[in-house]
């Protein structure tokens, strides 16, 4: 088959790769037929095995790695950007990825002489500065966010990949283009997402379910009744993917988001409806995070997915508990609550 262009997904088991990797082979998608190679560094689930792509397997932090598995890769066009690593540092964070993102630019650059473009998702974090420093910056930057706006003045490893991009681009004279894409807490399909949130919470509510347990909400109360928003991630591929295709969408970075806002109080309905369960009244009074509430439920997990015949995946794996606790009723919606009134924002 003659293909038209010919894309690298690196983080295709993610929640916004797998809808990459949807997407982009599909017939009417524009800019193809598209040849679609996906890398992640874990050997390739079953789950994701039915889209027609070249899975990769690679440890993109090993450079000599990342050059043996992408170095032979020389029809690429396109680089879709969807992966990172997760420290508690930020300084951790901006080593580690920084040396990830060059290590793929390094393989790929030299080799692929018809690259043209690079789509770099990082997020609105971007704004809110990392999670170490929720709730700690001097001067925050006031939502809602625009693409213009200054750099916080903390580290923040979207900003190192950001830096690394205009660099390599800018080496090629024009001939390699960029857009860069900072979505919100996105709601997609990914059980090896480290930030997946409504699968997390599917997996709170089938537990809750399983051992009797009401859908307590865990968040505060700002949460459930004010306004949140979200990014879908198949909106998001195709967002990078008209990225990668318009002229004029060239060397920018967007705001991802879906546009309208929900409540969390109405998606509790939807989970409940979902698992047939009943949705408590919001319950005023100390919170439990998920993360305390889930601790030491691997084994009920275990039970659940033999009961049900699920594939085989680990508590720790499917429940982001940490991520579900920072959204709902974290430091960030408290201080967006304290300070800018209605709108509870996510990363
Ligand atoms: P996910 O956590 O969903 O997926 C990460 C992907 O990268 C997986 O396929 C994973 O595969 C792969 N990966 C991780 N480390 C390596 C490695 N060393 N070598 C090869 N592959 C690797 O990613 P997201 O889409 O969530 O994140 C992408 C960006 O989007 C990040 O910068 C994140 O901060 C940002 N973002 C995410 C949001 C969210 O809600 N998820 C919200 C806003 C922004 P494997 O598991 O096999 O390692």
């Amino acid at each position: 088959q003659n293909y038209q262009s010919v894309a690298l997904i690196v983080g295709v088991t993610g929640i916004v790769g797998s809808s990459l990797a949807e997407i982009l082979p599909l017939s009417d998608t524009p800019g193809g037929p598209w040849k679609v190679y996906g890398l992640a560094r874990r050997p390739r689930p079953v789950w994701n095995s039915d889209n027609p792509i070249e899975y990769i397997q690679c440890d993109i932090s090993d450079k000599n790695d990342t050059v043996l598995k992408l170095s032979p890769l020389k029809d690429v066009t396109n680089i879709f950007y969807v992966c990172w690593a997760n420290r508690v540092l930020e300084s951790e964070n901006c080593k580690i990825n920084s040396r990830m993102f060059q290590n793929v630019l390094n393989a790929v650059i030299p080799n692929a002489p018809n690259l043209k473009h690079i789509c770099l998702q990082t997020g609105l974090k971007h704004y809110y500065g990392p999670f170490e420093y929720w709730g700690k910056i001097e001067k925050p930057l006031e939502p809602p966010f625009s693409e213009d706006m200054p750099r916080l003045d903390v580290p923040n490893f979207y900003y190192d990949l950001e830096d690394i991009l205009y660099e390599e681009a800018g080496k090629k004279d024009g001939g390699l283009t960029w857009s860069v894409h900072r979505p919100g807490a996105i709601f997609g399909f990914s059980p090896y997402s480290m930030m997946n949130l409504v699968g997390t919470l599917s997996v709170y509510a089938a537990i809750c379910k399983h051992e009797g347990m009401p859908l307590r909400f865990p968040g505060l109360k700002v949460a459930w009744e004010c306004y949140s928003q979200a990014s879908d991630a198949d909106l998001i591929a195709e967002h990078q993917i008209w990225a990668a295709v318009d002229p004029y969408a060239k060397n920018e970075a967007f705001n991802c988001s879906n546009g309208d806002v929900f409540k969390w109080k109405q998606l509790w309905g939807v989970l409940g409806e979902q698992f047939e369960m009943e949705v408590p009244e919001f319950e005023e009074g100390e919170r439990v995070s998920l993360v305390e509430m889930m601790k030491g439920k691997e084994r009920v997990w275990e039970e659940i997915v033999k009961v049900n015949n699920l594939v085989p995946t680990k508590l720790e794996e499917v429940g982001n508990w940490w991520f579900a606790d920072s959204i709902e009723c974290g430091v960030s919606i408290g201080y967006y609550e304290q300070e800018q009134g209605a709108w509870v924002f996510g990363v």
